[in-house]
């Protein structure tokens, strides 16, 4: 029977935890906080986004995204559902594939899933930092704050730096390149973007809905519309966080980064400067920004108008057609130059990590140490917004427990 160290109970660490254990394996789990499973308690703002159903390695960034596909197949969504209910963890699916616990609360996922852990027989270490893993002849020795074992195999599955303050520490980084594992650099995922602009904080607060439009070093990248929110260190909201991995990247390979908001996106050009020309006929005598007030917010109509270089006490009846072009115009395109991320203390995930190349897909297995294993966010694996960094997670954490106990 093999004697497993599972360095982690988060996500992964679990579910590998439960597939070792219930295939025969003796599973010790060791986490350094004091209870286990802190990120999926607050993920998905407490509501978990445990998985999504059309899950592919188009969903995943990393040096090679092709890396997910095998663990996805292994574990597909008809698979997870039956796997949750066989938990006591009933599913409820969203039209666009994203799927939370029908009770809507996060903390079920983890009661579920630490009931079967407990139920399978893994022994749980919490308050117990592992500070180092070597391996001899005789196999693996773990060594916490409070033990020193050996055991036949051991999973790293410590997560990523993003969020440190539910406990993420990149120790696995440091386990990983002390056993001769490449790290691909580190950079935050799903995070906030710091803006060059003087009048972004001063519109912190305001939220409207906007297609952003990311730029590296001036060519169009991406697109995505949502909420967006200005903030007193630039920007944040759904949207933003949709463009974030790429921007991130480009940012870490000091690569020039902007960003452009179109405010009215439901419109296209012409239909925009048609309802510019039919509001300002409707209301000749007010000011334009008065007049703006009745299409955007009126403190993003107040900077816009400032950018725009037009006073704002103007009656939109002076306005001459460059200027109202100018307005159309900025509308459209507001450009914005991105300077930084919010960094690792505010990003949901992390991109970089163990290279994958040096990581057997179909076993999570490490191709350098024999009987080290990976799963989870540790790898050079990072997905999009919308349950696809829990779905791999909980798929390289079923196949690393599975691999380990044979
Ligand atoms: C606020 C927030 C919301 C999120 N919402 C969603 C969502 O709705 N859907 C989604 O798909 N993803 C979401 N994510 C991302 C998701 O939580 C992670 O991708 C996922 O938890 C990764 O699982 P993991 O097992 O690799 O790492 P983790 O879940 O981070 O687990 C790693 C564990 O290892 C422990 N650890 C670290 N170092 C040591 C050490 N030396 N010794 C012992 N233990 C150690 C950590 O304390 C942690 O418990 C969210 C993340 C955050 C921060």
């Amino acid at each position: 029977m093999n004697t497993i160290a599972i360095i982690g109970g988060g996500a992964s660490g679990l579910m590998a935890a439960l597939f070792a254990a219930r295939s025969g394996a003796t599973v010790t789990l060791y986490e350094h906080n004091t209870a286990v499973g802190k990120k999926i308690l607050a993920s998905g703002n407490g509501r978990c986004n445990i998985i999504n159903t059309t899950a592919s390695h188009e969903d995943y960034a990393g040096n090679d995204p092709h890396f997910v596909t095998y663990a996805l197949k292994q574990m597909g969504f008809h698979y997870f559902e039956k796997l949750c209910l066989s938990i006591g963890l009933i599913l409820d699916v969203k039209d666009d594939g994203r799927c939370y616990p029908l009770s809507n609360e996060a903390k079920s996922v983890l009661i579920a899933l630490k009931s079967a852990v407990t139920e399978a027989g893994v022994t749980i270490h919490t308050d117990d930092a592992v500070t180092a893993i070597s391996k001899d002849t005789n196999g693996f020795t773990v060594t916490s704050t409070a033990h020193k074992h050996r055991y036949d195999k051991v999973l790293i599955s410590t997560g990523s730096e993003a969020a440190p303050q539910l406990g993420a520490t990149g120790d696995g980084y440091a386990f990983a390149r002390a056993f001769g594992h490449e790290i691909i650099p580190t950079y935050p995922s799903l995070v906030q973007l710091h803006l060059s602009s003087k009048n972004a904080p001063k519109m912190a607060g305001v939220k409207t809905v906007a297609e952003v439009t990311l730029f590296v070093n001036g060519k169009k990248e991406t697109t995505a519309t949502g909420d967006i929110l200005f903030a007193s260190y630039g920007i944040s909201g759904l949207a933003i966080l949709d463009i974030s991995q790429r921007a991130s990247f480009a940012l870490l390979h000091k690569q020039r980064v902007s960003l452009s908001l179109n405010l009215l996106p439901q419109f296209d050009t012409q239909t925009l400067t048609n309802t510019l020309d039919i509001l300002f006929t409707s209301v000749p005598s007010q000011s334009v920004h008065t007049a703006l007030c009745g299409l955007i917010p009126a403190k993003i109509a107040t900077y816009l108008l400032e950018d725009a270089t037009i006073a704002l006490s103007t009656p939109v009846s002076t306005l001459n057609p460059k200027e109202v072009k100018k307005i159309a115009h900025l509308i459209a395109e507001w450009k914005f130059d991105v300077t930084d991320t919010h960094g690792f203390k505010h990003a949901e995930v992390s991109g970089g990590g163990v290279s994958t190349a040096q990581v057997n897909n179909k076993t999570m297995e490490s191709k350098l140490v024999e009987g080290l294993y990976f799963a989870g966010e540790v790898l050079d694996i990072v997905g999009k917004r919308g349950g696809y960094n829990f779905n791999f997670a909980w798929a390289s954490g079923m196949i690393a427990g599975k691999e380990m106990a044979k």
